[in-house]
């Protein structure tokens, strides 16, 4: 018998399973993970165990081994899938994707890269953007020191022959700054820059100096923070980001946290910059002159019909706008990273005339399911995030099964499962969905507190089985707060605090700074707020909702996703404390539930477990029967996996498709591979 199918390493294919139980499931995971079998199936899923330590499988040569191969003839792994996605899009000309999901610390990113660069073999510019987009888009929190806080999605480009030719980055940021976590690129400037650099940046070699990284929390230093800086400096040089492109990079960190440090004072009715020393750094980092900074930051100028006054900030509104202005520029600033790194790796002059049809293969690393103890819209938008590619898994899972059952005139009943659509429409639907109900209260700028658009939510949501808070279920042991509302998701429940909703979906930031940006007489600074070109009687469009763009860019993901062909890899995480050994098991049942992962099996096995086309099924198993060894006379294939079958006593298991044989249950290809090994 292969290795893999040994039964020390547990079932490979979680299919094989005796009895679909939680029980059993929860055991063979765990075998396999304390077996260092870190990837399982369930048919053509990868679920997928963060094993904490290095695994020596990542090599070029383990590649090579995958390549051309069905999924069951080796152990299960991410190269495995790639091929599989890669083959079904250079056979059938369509594009497919790989997504990848689980929560925060689950292995998605590590997954990812492995995934990327199997298929990306002309490499090099896609690690370097990916050390860029790391050191930019992660955090070092307390629990993870490399959490992404922002999803991504690549497109591989491929030409005719199947080389990749090129690609296309999309990206979901939603954490700023400062709010529970520092960004890496931050604190490795702070820790890793030379000196002479610090100096120009009018930044001390101290982290504690800096407000924004104390709010961050305790951060732990790395031996590595000054190699990691030139890296990633290095890598921005190398995907070609010129010297003024990676300067301007750099001042915008430092001004960030000269931001942070500003402090506002006031003298009777006036409000002041306490350290106005600080002023001029700015001045100096943006390039604009000192008057212009310290006037956005006490000032904002409004147009009252005909007149445009400037009115000055109070105290506290002068704070909030440093620190909008601070979440901002970074949003911004990394945004525009990721365009030009775009503007590098897009394909160009690709003349399907001459070079045949393009496709692609797509793959989406996305922040997965999030409950903390405190959640907030971030989690909020996270977690409908969620929603939408579970109702995209648990379509496309069947839809594809289906599919297949059809093509091939094979009859097919339908299979029950719980069907999140009414949790997507909950958040998402027009007029009557949280996130309507969210910007209308933005509409009615100041008047409407988050109390209010609490009150709202009771009054619009009150009969829906999936939305509760305290107002309407006073007795729910579960609903600590009166500021809480509380979703029932596919995942689980969580309550969320609807303190700074409002705040977080406005677009928040004072035009007067998009004006002192667009000012800058330094062009790559100008050119992020083109915005900042209008005057003040010429804005007048509200700029959409943080919510709203959120709940766009999600749709139109899910679209683009379910146009191509898909394959997953669900990541779990076995422990909080980043140990190779611990198995979790309540942590891990509690993944393996909210995850579908039962329902996929159940899925999976209701349907046909096996399905193979009739030449390669021969090609395995024509030994073990006289009519096909070592050939047949048979006048097809088909013909002869029947006799076969029927030969063995199997007939009442099996299916005869058009092109391929369909196998109901997991024992009778064990019952197959049990011959086959006595044979070989
Ligand atoms: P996520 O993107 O899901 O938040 P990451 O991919 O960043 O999680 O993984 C978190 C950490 O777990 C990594 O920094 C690494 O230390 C470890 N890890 C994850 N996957 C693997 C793997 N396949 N092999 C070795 N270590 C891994
Ligand atoms: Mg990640």
């Amino acid at each position: 018998m292969a290795e893999h199918e040994s039964l020390e390493f547990g079932k490979a294919d979680f299919v094989l399973l005796d009895n679909v139980s939680l029980e059993e499931f929860m055991a063979n995971l765990k075998l396999r993970f304390e077996k260092g079998r870190i990837y399982s199936y369930i048919g053509e899923v990868v679920v997928s165990v963060n094993p904490y330590r290095a695994m020596n499988i990542y090599g070029r040569d383990t590649i090579e081994q995958y390549k051309g191969r069905e999924l069951y003839e080796r152990p299960p792994h991410l190269f495995a899938i790639a091929d599989a996605a890669y083959k079904a899009m250079k056979r059938r000309n369509k594009d497919t994707c790989i997504v990848i999901s689980g929560e925060s610390g689950a292995g998605k990113t590590e997954d990812m890269s492995v995934t990327s660069v199997c298929l990306y073999r002309v490499k090099n510019m896609l690690l370097k953007s990916n050390c860029v987009l790391e050191a930019f888009g992660n955090a070092k929190t307390n629990r993870n020191d490399n959490s992404s806080r922002f999803g991504k999605y690549m497109d591989i480009n491929f030409d005719f022959k199947g080389d990749p030719i090129g690609g296309h980055i999309n990206n979901y940021l939603l954490e700023k700054v400062g709010v529970k976590s520092v960004f890496k690129c931050i604190f490795q400037l702070v820790k890793g820059a030379p000196d002479a650099q610090l100096r120009s940046l009018h930044i001390q070699r101290d982290p504690t100096a800096y407000t924004y990284i104390k709010v961050g929390g305790q951060i732990k230093s790395s031996i590595n923070d000054s190699a990691d800086f030139k890296a990633v400096t290095d890598a921005m040089k190398v995907i070609g980001f010129t010297t003024g492109e990676i300067q301007t990079v750099y001042k915008i960190l430092a001004t960030i946290l000269h931001l942070g440090n500003l402090k506002f004072g006031s003298d009777g009715d006036v409000t002041l910059i306490e350290n106005s020393k600080l002023v001029s750094v700015l001045g100096d980092l943006l390039s604009t002159k000192d008057e212009n900074v310290e006037k956005a930051l006490l000032y904002r100028t409004v147009a009252t019909g005909r007149d445009v006054i400037d009115k000055q900030h109070t105290h506290q509104e002068a704070s909030y706008g440093r620190d909008a202005l601070a979440k901002a520029i970074y949003e911004r600033l990394f945004c525009w990273i990721v365009g030009r790194i775009n503007d590098i790796i897009e394909v160009k002059n690709y003349d399907a005339r001459v070079h045949g049809k393009n496709t692609v293969i797509g793959v989406l690393d996305i922040y997965g399911f999030e409950i903390f103890q405190n959640n907030s819209f971030e989690q909020f938008c996270i977690n409908y995030c969620n929603e939408k590619l579970q109702q995209l898994f648990i379509q496309l899972v069947l839809k594809q099964e289906q599919e297949e059952y059809q093509r091939e005139g094979i009859p097919w009943k339908h299979i029950d499962y719980f069907n999140n659509q009414i949790i997507v429409d909950l958040v998402e639907q027009q007029h009557k969905g949280i996130f309507a109900v969210l910007d209308e209260a933005c509409m009615n700028v100041g008047k409407v507190t988050d109390e209010m658009f609490l009150q709202a939510l009771n009054g619009k949501l009150a009969k829906h089985a999936h939305y509760t808070s305290r107002k309407l279920s006073p007795t729910d042991k579960n609903l600590e707060f009166d500021r809480d509302f509380r979703i029932r998701h596919y995942a689980g429940d969580v309550a969320y605090s609807v303190v700074g909703f409002i705040d977080k979906n406005k677009d928040t930031l004072f035009q007067d700074f998009k004006r002192l940006l667009y000012n800058s007489s330094n062009p790559v600074l100008k050119a992020m707020w083109p915005e900042g070109k209008l005057s003040i009687t010429e804005v007048t469009k509200r700029p959409l909702t943080a919510a709203t763009l959120f709940k766009n860019s999600m749709i139109s993901l899910v679209e683009n996703l379910a146009s191509k062909e898909p394959y997953y890899v669900r990541c779990i995480k076995p422990n909080d404390v980043k140990s190779p050994l611990l198995f979790e098991h309540e942590r891990c049942k509690h993944q393996v539930e909210y995850l579908g992962l039962l329902e996929n099996v159940r899925v999976r096995r209701a349907g046909f477990a096996n399905r193979q086309t009739y030449p390669r099924f021969l090609q395995r198993y024509k030994m073990i029967s006289e009519f096909t060894w070592p050939n047949h006379d048979l006048p097809s294939d088909k013909e002869a996996v029947k006799r076969l079958l029927q030969g063995c006593g199997f007939e009442h298991d099996v299916a005869y498709g058009k092109t391929k044989v369909f196998i109901r249950t997991p024992r009778t290809i064990f019952n197959l591979e049990e011959q086959r090994a006595e044979m070989v």
